[in-house]
């Protein structure tokens, strides 16, 4: 639909959607570059930034010059489900020669990958040079990672304040309580502004290129069960911010003909203990106990390898029993594992009582059940050495599911459970783009005028390489900046 925007309220070169790092990234590239930007925010100043705002910012690199040696494989291995061979032979032409079905399809594309790669060293000294800081990060495993991260000093909340500040300092305009609605386009279909909601009504953004960068769908429960089907019920945004990212990014761009990507049915989930309003109250003591379900049930291998490379497969199995909740029941040598403490963060004790049977009756799960499945964990477990900071090789016999490590008998009262339920940290699921972070539509042709970046984006399918979110956000956030404020100064020079 053409809009006259002659009584509009104001007009920009790039009009983008959401202030986390995706947002922040876009804006203050695309106003370094000469675009007149505005950012629209749907929260409060002070709630600002979405989930970037409360992640610790762990990122999946070796050092600051280097990703991690496996970053590439892990998207390779997580690209897609089943690609038709051709379509995936098809990309080792020049983009520009890939079958536009291939252009339009949801995997993710080889190109892509590398590009991201390659990209985030120098997006990080980009952040460096705006005042972001980085250095190493706490674990809350007891073994060593699977693979080697660093971390933002002060994690998000410090990316937020330093990018905020920097883009006022710009110029970029800031427009908080006001959610972004639905896209303008002009005749020819190119995208030319964005409809808003505020307090104050229905305003209209005219602008030459739209950055959508308002996150994913975690905060809208509709979506969420829409996509991820009833146990979505169950799930919750890990901290606050998530709760502003309603998917309405995603949705009015789909609506728009844009080619969806990413893995729909799938999010990043981590254990936490539903009890807590702490950020992030991740729960990570099963592997030294056992996991039951509302039932009493063992239903799942606790410590099948390192607990960074596992909790994703574990908690989605949580958010698929009854109620999608579990049960964490620990025995009081726990208490004698040192470092046991940063295991969990959530700010609940856990429940102790002399028995499993009153465990069962605080927390709501069938105590004699779960007494039994302990009665026969205890019998299948092999004697030998416990090492709590290796992975041990101490397995079960003979008990289905078997436990792989850590399997020592429960056996010391009093004992400790805690409630675990899945968090949907963010979801998958999102838009097709390129290495520009334009947005492509379902046709395999690019929407012109309109990028995404962040969560927005689908790029993740299967299982999330753990942190590489807020790196996916800097990246593609900074090139849709770059060549959307690229593409405002040729509109500018060609009408000169
Ligand atoms: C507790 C926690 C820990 C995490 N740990 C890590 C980690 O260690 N490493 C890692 O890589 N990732 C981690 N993640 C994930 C990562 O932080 C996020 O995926 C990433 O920061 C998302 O950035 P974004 O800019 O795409 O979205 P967000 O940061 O969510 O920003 C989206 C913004 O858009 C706004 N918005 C939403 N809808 C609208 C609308 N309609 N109009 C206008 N504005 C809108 C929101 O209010 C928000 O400010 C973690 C996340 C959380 C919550």
């Amino acid at each position: 639909m053409q809009e006259n925007f002659s009584n509009s309220t104001q007009n920009f070169d790039v009009v983008v959607a959401g202030c986390g790092v995706a947002g922040l990234s876009a804006a203050v590239a695309a106003a370094e570059a000469g675009a007149r930007v505005a950012v629209l925010e749907r929260s409060t100043y002070d709630e600002r930034g979405g989930n970037t705002r409360y992640t610790t910012a762990a990122l999946r690199m070796e050092s600051e010059e280097a990703v991690s040696g496996d970053f590439v494989q892990r998207f390779l291995d997580n690209c897609g489900y089943h690609v038709q061979p051709d379509f995936a032979a098809s990309t080792v032409l020049d983009y520009a020669n890939w079958p536009a079905m291939v252009r339009a399809l949801a995997f993710t594309d080889p190109e892509l990958i590398v590009f991201f790669a390659d990209n985030v060293p120098p997006a990080i000294s980009w952040l460096k040079a705006h005042g972001v800081k980085f250095g190493g990060i706490g674990f809350y495993g007891l073994t060593p990672r699977a693979s080697p991260r660093i971390a933002i000093t002060g994690g998000g909340l410090h990316l937020i304040e330093v990018m905020t500040a920097h883009a006022e300092k710009i110029g970029v305009q800031f427009f908080y309580e006001t959610a972004a609605q639905s896209l303008v386009q002009s005749t020819q279909g190119i995208v030319c502004g964005l409809r808003a909601g505020s307090k104050a009504g229905t305003r209209h953004f005219a602008c030459r290129s739209v950055i959508l960068a308002c996150g994913g769908f975690q905060g809208n429960p509709e979506m969420v069960v829409r996509y991820i089907g009833p146990k979505g019920r169950y799930l919750r945004p890990v901290a606050r911010g998530g709760y502003y990212d309603k998917g309405e990014g995603i949705d009015m761009a789909l609506r728009a003909g844009a080619a969806p990507a990413g893995d729909f049915a799938e999010y990043h989930a981590e254990p936490i203990d539903p009890r807590s309003s702490a950020t992030e109250p991740i729960v990570m003591a099963y592997p030294y106990g056992v996991l039951v379900n509302q039932q009493g049930q063992r239903f799942t291998d606790e410590a099948p390898g390192p607990i960074d490379a596992s909790y994703e497969d574990t908690t989605r199995l949580i958010a698929d029993q009854t109620k999608g909740i579990a049960f964490c029941i620990l025995d009081n040598k726990i208490n004698d594992i040192e470092n046991s403490r940063r295991i969990v963060r959530s700010d609940q004790p856990p429940v102790t009582a002399p028995d499993v049977a009153s465990l069962g009756r605080t927390l709501g799960f069938v105590g004699d059940a779960a007494q039994r499945a302990i009665d026969a964990y205890n019998r299948a477990c092999p004697g030998g050495v416990f090492n709590p900071h290796t992975l041990d090789g101490l397995a079960t016999t003979g008990l289905s599911p078997r436990k792989s490590n850590y399997a020592v008998p429960l056996d010391t009262p009093p004992y400790h459970a805690y409630p675990i339920i899945s968090s949907n940290t963010f979801t998958f699921g999102g838009l097709k783009v390129n290495v520009d972070a334009q947005v492509v539509n379902q046709d395999g042709e690019l929407m012109q005028g309109l990028y995404a970046a962040g969560e927005t984006v689908g790029i993740y399918y299967g299982k999330y390489p753990g942190a590489t979110s807020v790196l996916r956000g800097a990246v593609f956030g900074k090139r849709a900046g770059e060549h959307a404020a690229q593409q405002a100064a040729a509109v500018r020079l060609s009408r000169r």
